[in-house]
């Protein structure tokens, strides 16, 4: 922003310069009557982005001042298109009222920043996506630890860790996390964050846009200490064990968060360490190749989230893409999820009843979080309210089934039974149907209050009083069209026709006020005083109601159990979401266990097959990465359906994992602890990387990072550098990741001759897309089945494709002519010449009994006892 010296300004734009000082690196909204008023660039800024006129307000150091303004009332909708945009704002309002008399000479109104809206720090409905999290993350850079010292091995010294907070102020959730800095790409992936506050230096990143302006940090013990208070605990120990880089980041995200909020604290549960080894590892790649919460196009509808979700509430799909998000490696957790939903399939009136009940229960968590921030309607008490009377609904509709609940279920049902008194207070205290405003009115039940009650009376009976009167001067002064009406400056009024008002002049009791062109307007002492008597009666319900507004507010913060409420409302509409998606017979409950198994028996990929065509027929598919042939090598042609079926044993892996139900007739998988997903083109030219370059370098990330208990599925693998280049490239990295890194893996392929290394490599098994030829065409049966792809189909898919007749022509022919000539090349490729030196016996029984070793399952004195045995032998 272009600096403007504020000297000068008039008095009403020198606190503009001042509140703008204050927050610099939003746009100010500074209150104006009706009006938010924008300056200078902020309103050159502004202007552009909502597409609103540019005008000009007085000058400024002889210059215009430039300025557009939004209508007070339309300003949510203004603010929403802002945030999207990636503004944060400033928001100004007046802190003074104007009152009748007040002396010019004591200049503007005050005014103050009561919120500063950042898209990291919203809670209202309209600015929120009512389905998706909306996370502010602090990430903090901890100091280098052994800096300059090498290991034994000569490796590089660790890097610094890293701290990482998050908090969803519209509904409370708050944890933290320590992890180093190569796993931060998958936290990012994996948390979504709407804006992130971040240590200079670190690299975000396509998520370096959503960076919150620096902000400096305390000293770990005093950011240790400030948490603590801001939890009224004496240690932040009571929460579990934090870093100091945890600490420092939660500690930036709550004062970012209050700052925010103009100092007002919203209520955040406390934070929850998050232990990185409970959480399958799924890095940025893996999740943009999967499309597991949003596509790959950026939208949410071809997404396993919208084919699982059967969830009735907006509290559920949130906790849905949440646990989606972050599967489980601990089989006991998984295993707690699955009970819950078995349970609710095998109860299906029961569970019709819960779903009913949670389809009426409004989002308690966000009426929350607006709640308190001091930013809560009538409507968000109604939805604690009518979220309690849901929750107890939810849990008679789980009592008294067949078989006893599970433990999760059981959890649930003793949650939402909670804040019983708070249940009963705000049963007596609100009037069933809410008005919009607390202005309104009407917030409160009769018979609540009496002190309210008896305002309210009088003020109704002084109505009913004037309505009377009515009928008293129309038959007094002979005119039936006699009105009395409430006039906003005036008060109460009787008005007459001008015509008729001439036959008034003469009654003394009548005192003329300014009418209109066609009414007479009269003022009687009766009607100023039954109008005083109203206006404080109203004024008095009003403010008591207010009080009582605030009181019920109190309440609510006050009452501990409420989250808890919220998060079992939640965590039962996803499992009868899962029960749901079970119950219609082709989703099955995955048996998952603690060791490398991997089978899917009829497994389908979710998403492809809701798209496919009306009358076409997804084909299931199995896969069996049995310890004894962990990896598969699968080829066949475009088309084929290689894709699909890499992806759909990786989604299997996802939901197996996060304890919901699996595509398939049956699957068993043995937990997986990284998943790696290569799968379709990844270009990233906007980087300047080419598509080879990033296809290396995702290859280098697997080969460094997975280890025996990941599933790796890449696609393809050295298909953008020449053909021998590439056939070398994916031949060592298939080798690699059969005897180094000893994962479960697929490996799709066009390089039919890497079949051969079946006869060196003892844990592959060799896997082909089924086709059909008929009349020259080629049929695509999707199905997996045992073998190697006998020919490429390049061709044919050309000419499915529609290139040109005399193109593909003349490609068969050249193709013909092609094989013919390598079929006279007397010796194979170099490349195979390595199965040519043939290896003694005793090597191949030295390396047989190497690649029968399972490391996973030595002890270490096995070990020992093996490698003098090898010794021995060799
Ligand atoms: P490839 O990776 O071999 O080029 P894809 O996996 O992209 O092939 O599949 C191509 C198309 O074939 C998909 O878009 C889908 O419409 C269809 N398809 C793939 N697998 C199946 C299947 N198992 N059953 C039915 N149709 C399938």
């Amino acid at each position: 922003m272009t600096r403007i010296s504020p000297e000068g300004a008039s008095p009403a734009m020198a606190q503009w310069f001042a509140l703008k000082a204050e927050n610099p690196e939003a746009l100010l909204f500074f209150r104006m009557g009706d009006f938010y008023e924008l300056f200078f660039d902020d309103a050159v800024t502004a202007a552009a982005a909502l597409d609103i006129a540019l005008t000009a307000r007085g000058s400024h150091a002889s210059e215009p001042i430039a300025m557009c303004g939004v209508p007070v009332a339309a300003a949510p909708a203004y603010l929403a298109r802002l945030i999207r945009r990636g503004f944060r704002v400033a928001v100004a309002e007046q802190t003074e009222t104007p009152s009748r008399g007040r002396p010019a000479s004591k200049g503007p109104l005050a005014r103050a920043v009561v919120r500063l809206v950042t898209p990291g720090t919203l809670t209202e409905d309209e600015l929120l996506e009512p389905g998706r999290s909306n996370l502010l993350l602090a990430l903090v850079q901890g100091a280098a630890a052994g800096r300059g010292r090498r290991g034994k091995d000569g490796a590089r010294p660790e890097q610094a860790w890293l701290g990482a907070a998050w908090i969803d102020v519209s509904t409370g959730l708050f944890e933290t996390a320590r992890l180093a800095p190569r796993a931060l790409p998958a936290l990012l992936a994996r948390l979504d964050p709407a804006e992130i506050l971040a240590s200079p230096g670190l690299e975000l990143g396509d998520y370096a846009m959503r960076l919150a302006p620096e902000r400096a940090l305390p000293p770990a013990d005093t950011a240790r200490q400030r948490l603590a208070a801001a939890f009224g605990v004496a240690s932040m120990e009571a929460f579990g064990t934090f870093s100091d880089e945890e600490t420092l980041a939660a500690a930036q995200a709550v004062d970012y968060v209050r700052r925010t909020q103009a100092g007002q604290m919203p209520r955040l549960a406390h934070p929850v360490p998050q232990n990185d080894g409970g959480v399958l590892s799924i890095d940025p790649a893996t999740r943009a190749s999967l499309d597991i919460l949003r596509a790959r196009d950026g939208g949410a509808e071809h997404t396993l989230f919208a084919a699982l979700d059967r969830t009735v509430s907006a509290a559920g799909a949130r906790q849905l893409a949440e646990w989606l998000a972050s599967p489980l490696t601990q089989v006991a957790r998984i295993a707690d999820r699955q009970a819950g939903w078995l349970w609710l399939k095998d109860e299906p009136v029961r569970t019709q009843s819960l779903r009913d009940a949670l389809k009426k229960a409004p989002d308690m968590a966000r009426a929350l979080g607006r709640l308190s921030v001091g930013r809560g309607q009538p409507r968000d008490l109604a939805a604690i309210r009518d979220g309690l009377l849901a929750a107890r609904e939810a849990a008679a509709a789980l009592a008294g089934g067949q078989a006893a609940l599970p433990e999760i279920l059981q959890k649930a049902v003793r949650c939402l039974g909670g804040a019983e008194g708070l249940k009963v207070l705000l049963g007596s205290a609100l009037a069933e149907h809410m008005p919009a405003r607390l202005d309104d009115g009407g917030v409160v039940a009769p018979g609540y209050d009496p002190e309210l009650d008896e305002h309210r009376a009088l003020r109704d009976d002084s109505r009913r009083l004037i309505a009377e009167l009515q009928a008293e001067y129309g038959a007094r002064y002979g005119m039936a069209s006699l009105k009395i009406r409430h006039h906003a400056q005036l008060g109460y009024v009787m008005e007459v026709p001008v015509g008729a008002a001439t036959r008034l002049k003469d009654r003394a009791e009548l005192i003329l006020r300014q009418g209109t062109a066609s009414t007479a307007r009269f003022v009687t002492e009766e009607l100023a005083s039954l109008d005083a008597c109203i206006t404080q009666a109203a004024d008095r319900a009003a403010q008591r109601e207010k009080a009582l507004f605030a009181g019920l507010v109190a309440s609510i913060l006050a009452e501990a159990d409420l989250p808890a409420v919220a998060q079992a409302l939640a965590v039962v509409d996803v499992l009868q979401s899962c029960a749901a998606l079970a119950a219609g017979g082709t989703w099955c409950c995955p048996r998952v266990t603690d060791d490398t198994a991997f089978r899917l028996e009829g497994c389908r990929h979710p998403v492809v097959e809701a798209a496919l065509p009306a009358g076409a027929r997804f084909t299931p598919n199995g896969c069996d990465l049995a310890p004894e042939y962990r990896i598969m090598l699968l080829t066949g042609p475009n088309m084929a359906g290689k894709s699909t079926f890499l992806r759909q044993t990786a989604l299997a892996v996802i939901l197996a994992q996060a304890g919901f139900p699996v595509a398939a007739d049956r699957a068993h998988i043995g937990i997986v602890d990284q998943l790696f997903s290569r799968v379709g083109a990844s270009d990233d030219l906007a980087r300047g990387r080419s598509t080879f370059m990033v296809e290396m370098t995702e290859t280098a990330a697997i080969l460094n990072q997975a280890g025996p208990r990941s599933l790796v599925v890449v696609d393809e693998i050295g298909r953008g550098t020449a053909t021998l280049d590439g056939l070398a490239i994916a031949w060592s990295v298939l080798e690699a990741l059969h005897s180094t890194v000893r994962c479960r893996a697929i490996f799709a392929t066009h390089f039919h001759e890497l079949g051969r290394l079946v006869d060196t490599l003892p844990r592959l098994c060799l896997h082909t897309m089924a086709v059909r030829e008929w009349q020259g065409q080629i049929v695509f049966l999707h199905e997996v089945l045992a073998g190697t792809a006998k020919k490429s189909w390049g061709v044919h898919v050309a000419r499915l494709a529609g290139v040109p007749a005399g193109v593909v022509d003349r490609a068969g022919r050249l193709l013909r002519e092609l094989e013919r000539a390598e079929n006279t090349i007397p010796e194979p490729l170099p490349l195979f010449d390595t199965h040519k030196v043939i290896p003694t016996e005793a090597e191949n029984t030295l390396k047989q009994r190497l690649m029968d070793i399972d490391p996973d399952t030595l002890t270490p004195r096995g070990a020992l006892d093996l490698l003098y045995e090898l010794c021995k032998e060799a």
